[in-house]
């Protein structure tokens, strides 16, 4: 079937009207890294098109929490020094190519084992903004998910920004990949570390790549770590949690069994570099 309509509206009103018309008819395109070559093999066959790229969404601002437009680029949030562990993690997806064309706002999209940067904005406790002609309303990114391939945004909807919180305490990402650059994670782990003066931890998230359908918390290895200090112990036992909570999947690159071996692994490794 031939593209029918193409739009690229310069405005974010002028995107969401498209939306409103075409609604899920409407192939969404931000940087395209994952759906041209869809496209372009033709497994999907999209009648309308809308591209993103003019829609104003390429924004960034810093005001004790950072709103982050969803077109803004890998490159540029992998330099955005306040935020070192989105910056770590977006610096490890795919290659300069791929980072300078791809969207944060699409990271959140992308199917397991991509979505690094979502792993890292798991932790960090982030908003989804999703906005339609109506209004908008924000998502904990935690809550986001539903399923493989699936979020809570309703087909009207546009992903228009991601807030984050002013980061509090110790943040460590890591990668776990078949080599250093442009390649997919078999696991990634993103842990933030909020402890009190005397070294007791009050708040704890450890975010798990490629250990479920979507990028999820390890809940239950981060309630190992409450009210307890980050010692060898107390690593094990949220180490073992997280790997008994994750519910990885086969691929090319990893079996299940590995990749759940993997996340106990990792969690460790990235607990000890906070430590
Ligand atoms: C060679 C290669 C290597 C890669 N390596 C990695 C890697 O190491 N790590 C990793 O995490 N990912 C990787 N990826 C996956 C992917 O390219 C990235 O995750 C990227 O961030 C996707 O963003 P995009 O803007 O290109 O999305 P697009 O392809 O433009 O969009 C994909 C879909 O996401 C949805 N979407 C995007 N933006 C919005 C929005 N604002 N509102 C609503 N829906 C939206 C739409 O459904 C859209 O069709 C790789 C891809 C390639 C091709």
């Amino acid at each position: 079937m031939p593209i029918e309509k193409f739009f690229a509206p310069e405005t974010i009103d002028g995107a969401l009207d498209v939306l409103d018309e075409y609604g899920s008819d409407a192939l969404i395109l931000a940087g395209g890294t994952m759906v041209m070559p869809l496209v372009n093999e033709a497994l999907t066959s999209p009648r309308v098109i809308l591209s993103l790229q003019r829609a104003g969404l390429n924004t960034m601002s810093a005001n004790g929490q950072i709103e982050i437009g969803a077109t803004t680029t890998l490159t540029r949030v992998s330099q955005m020094n306040k935020l070192s562990l989105l910056a770590n993690a977006t610096r490890g997806i795919g290659s300069w190519a791929i980072r300078n064309m791809a969207t944060l706002g699409g990271n959140v999209f992308a199917p397991p084992p991509s979505g690094d940067a979502a792993v890292a904005l798991l932790a960090l406790d982030a908003q989804i903004v999703a906005q339609n002609k109506n209004g908008e309303r924000r998502v904990a990114l935690d809550s986001f998910y539903s399923g493989l391939l699936q979020t809570n945004l309703r087909p009207n909807e546009l992903v228009t920004r991601i807030v984050i919180p002013k980061t509090r305490g110790k943040t460590a990402w890591i990668k776990y990949a078949r080599r250093e650059a442009n390649a997919p994670a078999i696991v990634s782990v993103a842990a933030r570390i909020v402890t009190d003066p005397e070294g007791v931890i009050t708040e704890a998230r450890i975010a798990l790549g490629g250990a479920n359908d979507f990028p999820v918390r390890a809940k239950k290895g981060e309630a190992e770590l409450i009210g307890r200090g980050l010692s060898a112990e107390s690593i094990a036992d949220a180490a073992n949690a997280a790997m008994d909570e994750a519910k990885p999947f086969s691929d090319a690159l990893a079996s299940e069994w590995y990749r759940k071996k993997m996340v106990a692994v990792y969690v460790k490794r990235v607990l000890e570099g906070i430590k």
